[in-house]
């Protein structure tokens, strides 16, 4: 069995490198894979599967076209990614967090990694609130219009409150992540986030953290798994 994992890409118009390099990367690095896993942040922001802009369209031909098993788990910026749009992609929607027990030789626990930056007390609370069936209900029935407004201020708040932010608050919650292991009796973790590539080893509690890192103008990173052989690669973009 043959996996790679993802995440990060943020996958934007304005960022053609980083677009070119991920439809390479499919026909290259994931052409032979057995399970691809997308583990959030795959768009830069994500607003509704009803209305797909070209981009978002030629994005969802060029991972129909892989021929691994694909699974999406939604990250931050695009948790509203929904069926209808992974469907277009072939890739089957995973919810936050996700264990894979098949075909491993240890099961392995996914997820993007903002659930347990839990220090960020303000990022939390809007983690709540969009993860309320009702507000997300209300939010999907909003003209376009509105939308995108929307989307552009939590883009740019984010982007204000990265600069504010301590190093510590924007990381992992080591306790947060124990408990959430112990609680799905786990011993590896694969998540995204934090842009911080890297395999964590705790090893008094036998655990195992890797970290994937994301896409950007110096390149990229990726979790190549090869029954049960965890390898961290980097390639640069071009
Ligand atoms: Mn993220």
């Amino acid at each position: 069995m043959h996996r790679i994992f993802i995440s990060d890409l943020h996958l934007d118009e304005q960022l053609p490198g980083v677009t070119r390099a991920f439809f390479r990367f499919l026909t290259e690095e994931a052409a032979d894979c057995d399970e691809l896993y997308i583990l959030g942040d795959l768009f830069n922001y994500w607003i509704s599967d009803r209305h797909n802009t070209p981009y978002q369209q030629e994005v969802a031909a060029r991972l129909a076209q892989v021929k691994a098993v694909k699974y999406f788990l939604p990250g931050n910026r695009d948790f509203l990614i929904g069926k209808s749009y992974c469907r277009r992609c072939g890739m089957t929607l995973l919810k936050d967090p996700s264990v894979i027990e098949k075909n491993v030789s240890e099961p392995m626990l996914l997820c993007h990694g903002d659930s347990l930056c839990t220090l960020d007390h303000g990022y939390q609370k809007f983690r709540k609130f969009r993860s309320n069936p009702f507000y997300l209900f209300i939010f999907k029935c909003l003209p376009m219009s509105v939308k995108n407004r929307f989307a552009n201020q939590v883009r740019t708040n984010a982007a204000n409150e990265k600069k504010i932010k301590s190093f510590r608050e924007m990381d992992i919650v080591d306790q947060d992540f124990m408990k959430l292991m112990d609680h799905h009796k786990v011993k590896i973790c694969i998540h995204g986030h934090t842009h911080k590539p890297q395999v964590h080893r705790y090893e008094q509690e036998q655990l195992t953290r890797i970290v994937l890192g994301d896409w950007n103008e110096h390149g990229f990173d990726y979790l190549d798994e090869q029954d049960g052989r965890l390898e961290l690669i980097h390639r640069p973009l071009c």
